[in-house]
């Protein structure tokens, strides 16, 4: 059985999936998103946090099957709420292997989404992607040079994730971070829209709006906050892209 390395388990979410949710924050994301907002999820490592004159460690190895003993645990009242459990992170792709143990072991009933940047391999994420109800598929830029600007990684590898979501047929679910003058331009939004139009599976698209208490984050975890967008322009939340590629969209 597997051990992998978590920094979260938050119960009772309610933006992660449908229903009441317990969602697993994996340590470790392969990304370096200027505007992450969970810069303590992107080290794979456990690490120190400084926070209110407070130090803690973020980061506890756990094994599989004490993270679905404690889920399974919750699986009533999380099924009575029509909600379940949410895999997130940081990026469960880079712990495939431990997520797959953990979802082995869960509760039938339970109802799993996989939330993604879909950077991974595509056997990691197949593996996955099989076994969960749904996937949360987080799409922040088509323009490749713009992905790896902003994010660090070519986006090759996400965008053939994608379409290999698409011939399972999974229900999911777009989420986009909107970033001021980096990701909600209509260019984006509209390459966005074109890509993901007619895909088999496809629920709706999610515009997240931009946080920007995300910057506070980095210096407790040590980390310098270098956003190179002006966090301050006017939010451009543009939905009628998606109307006119005839896909649903809502702004969560
Ligand atoms: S993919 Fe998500 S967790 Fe990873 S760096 Fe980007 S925003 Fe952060």
């Amino acid at each position: 059985m597997s051990e992998g390395i978590i920094f979260d388990i938050r119960e009772f979410c309610i933006h992660d999936g449908p229903g009441i949710r317990t969602t697993v924050f994996l340590k470790g994301c392969p990304l370096r998103c200027k505007w992450c907002h969970n810069p303590e999820g992107m080290s794979a490592e456990p690490q120190m946090i400084n926070s209110a004159g407070s130090r803690r460690i973020v980061g506890e190895k756990y094994q599989a099957s004490e993270v679905a003993d404690r889920l399974n645990s919750q699986a009533d009242i999380l099924c009575a709420n029509e909600g379940g459990v949410t895999f997130s992170g940081g990026e469960p792709l880079m712990q495939s292997r431990f997520v797959k143990d953990i979802i082995d072991l869960l509760d039938k009933k339970l109802h799993i989404v996989l939330d993604t940047s879909g950077c991974g391999t595509h056997s990691d994420f197949q593996m996955l992607a099989a076994r969960v109800d749904m996937v949360y598929f987080d799409l922040k830029l088509i323009d490749r040079q713009a992905h790896v600007k902003y994010t660090g990684v070519d986006n090759d590898p996400i965008l053939c994730n994608l379409r290999a979501l698409s011939e399972f047929e999974k229900p999911f679910v777009i989420r986009i971070p909107l970033v001021p003058t980096v990701t909600d331009t209509d260019e984006n939004l509209s390459a966005i829209a074109k890509t993901v139009r007619g895909l088999p599976g496809l629920v709706r698209v999610d515009l997240l709006p931009y946080n920007k208490a995300a910057g506070g984050k980095y210096a407790s975890a040590g980390m310098v906050f270098d956003p190179g967008y002006d966090e301050s322009a006017q939010l451009n939340l543009n939905i009628d892209c998606f109307k006119k590629e005839q896909v649903e969209v809502r702004v969560a």
